[in-house]
């Protein structure tokens, strides 16, 4: 039903090309059958950014179709990667995808190639009574006009961004300067592996915070690898079943993070051990860090959630009080919490 150009095989070269481009989406990708309802993170389908853009990769390997192969080749000598020229394409291919995919239009291949001549393009002079540019023979407003707006071309087209906040802050960051930079997988990574266990999916969101580490690891960015790690103990934290990654994280941790971090890496170390049915040797735990960090009250704390966390409310509550005791003597974060936390343990 559907003509030539226009298919996405099981198998298919077009979406594996697209997949090594944008390797962190293949976890979605295998799993999209199992997943439960529209695979959409933060607005972005990224199953139709792979789609699309492997359906203009197959488009542009066949030779019935040389207008493609020749409009990336033209977008690449205007200083289009690869990746930038499919996506500009693919920009010019959803005006048609949709009709037809959801109202049984026929795929008006012809129009299609046409447009693709209007990509990289400066319509501001076209005025929009005068023949489409496009050679439709129509107005221009009656044709491309409201389209092109989204058919210009960047050097970034084809990027693929799931959110922010882990490794990317803010839209614009300086030293991005193309659509597959790594900094997008690690990104979106954090916000495909959230997605994951919020299905109940933990070992496919261990999985991809693991590529991050590993992603980090083969470019030997430190930080990367940090800001990863502390991603994988993030999710440890929150299932048990993940306890034993979470001790195997946290040492790696303790080589890398500087000394005022290790406090906290010790005492998360302590509950996994405590949420494995090893109390005491949590206790012991706690102590250490106290013998080591005496003046480190936020540790107390830590400790006096742990007590609470393990049926010991009483113990809780002496060890917050000493802790309240000593207003103005102890750094303000601490006291606010433990005061919160008493309350809590007092009235419940
Ligand atoms: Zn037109
Ligand atoms: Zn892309």
């Amino acid at each position: 039903m559907f003509e030539e150009g226009f298919f996405l095989p099981e198998e298919d070269r077009g979406v594996e090309v697209i997949l090594s481009e944008h390797p962190e989406i293949r976890i979605l990708w295998e799993r999209r059958a199992q997943l439960a309802g529209p695979i959409e993170i933060n607005g972005v389908n990224p199953i139709l950014h792979v789609m699309l853009e492997g359906i203009v990769e197959n488009q542009l390997n066949d030779p019935e179709m040389p207008e493609v192969r020749e409009t990336v080749e033209r977008l690449e000598k205007a200083g289009l990667s690869r990746h930038a020229a499919r996506a500009a394409i693919a920009n010019v291919f959803i005006y048609h995808f949709f009709p037809v995919l959801k109202e049984k239009k026929t795929f008006d291949r012809q129009k299609y190639i046409r447009q693709l001549g209007l990509l990289g393009k400066d319509f501001k002079k076209t005025g929009r009574n005068e023949p489409c540019p496009c050679g439709s023979g129509v107005k221009f407003k009656k044709c491309c006009a409201s389209a092109v707006k989204d058919w210009q071309i960047s050097p970034m087209l084809g990027r693929l961004t799931l959110g922010q906040g882990s490794y990317i802050l803010g839209v614009d960051f300086p030293d991005i300067d193309s659509p597959l930079h790594p900094l997008y997988q690690l990104e979106n990574r954090v916000h495909i592996a959230r997605f994951l266990a919020n299905q109940g999916d933990v070992e496919g969101a261990a999985q991809a915070l693991k590529e991050n580490i590993i992603l980090a690891e083969t470019h030997n960015q430190e930080s990367w690898l940090s800001n990863a790690l502390y991603d994988m103990l993030d999710l440890c934290l929150n299932y048990p079943q993940m306890s034993e990654e979470g001790l195997a994280t946290i040492e790696r941790l303790l080589h890398l993070v500087r000394d005022d971090a290790k406090g906290y890496l010790l005492c998360d170390r302590a509950d996994i051990v405590a949420r494995t049915g090893r109390v005491e040797e949590a206790d012991r735990m706690f102590q250490d860090i106290f013998e080591t960090m005496p003046a480190w009250h936020f540790g107390r704390y830590r400790y006096a959630l742990h007590l609470s966390d393990t049926g010991r409310n009483d113990q809780a509550i002496t060890v917050l009080q000493d802790l309240v005791a000593k207003k103005g003597r102890i750094d303000t974060e601490t006291y606010q919490a433990a005061v919160d936390v008493l309350n809590d343990l007092m009235t419940g």
